[in-house]
């Protein structure tokens, strides 16, 4: 049996999020170059950079685990992705766009928030303080971002209703 005990369990989902990060490494520009509204174009590009250091933070949060930092297919996140990307290549008028964009990346930011929450319950348990610390500061920008971005959402559906 592969997972035995919890931090088999926490290894397994870090690994998890550590490929959502790098998946959204290559999404969030794509997101960005769509964006009709220049606000929610900064938003991506400042959540691109943001998500660069995530990536670093997941990373450092093996080490107490002991075993290797290697990513496994989210299959969720390639589902959000996908699912973002489709509605990217609808006809849209561009305030439209801009709205559905903010709900597909309101979609993965709840994703990572719930991931991060139970990587969080996980190494709390198992006394992984170096990697609760790091996790927590990840999840603490993924509520921002998701945060920022409803503020954002009322001038653009604002403007997709004008
Ligand atoms: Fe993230
Ligand atoms: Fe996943
Ligand atoms: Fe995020």
């Amino acid at each position: 049996m592969a997972l035995q005990t919890l931090a088999d369990a926490f290894h397994d989902e870090l690994r998890d999020i550590l490929s959502a990060e790098k998946q959204l490494l290559k999404a969030l520009p794509k997101m960005a170059k769509q964006a009709a509204s220049a606000d929610l174009q900064a938003a991506f590009e400042k959540h691109l950079e943001e998500t660069k250091t995530q990536v670093e933070r997941v990373e450092q949060a093996f080490e107490e685990t002991g075993k290797v930092s290697r990513a496994k297919t989210c299959e969720a996140m390639e589902g959000l992705i996908q699912e973002a990307a489709s509605m990217m290549e609808e006809e849209a008028a561009p305030e439209v766009m801009d709205a559905i964009l903010i709900g597909c990346a309101q979609k993965v930011e709840h994703y990572e928030i719930a991931t991060y929450g139970t990587l969080c319950a996980w190494a709390k348990r198992l006394g992984y303080s170096k990697a609760l610390a790091l996790l927590k500061q990840n999840m603490s920008e993924e509520v921002a971002t998701d945060k920022s971005l409803t503020e954002l959402s009322q001038a653009v559906n604002a403007e997709a209703n004008a």
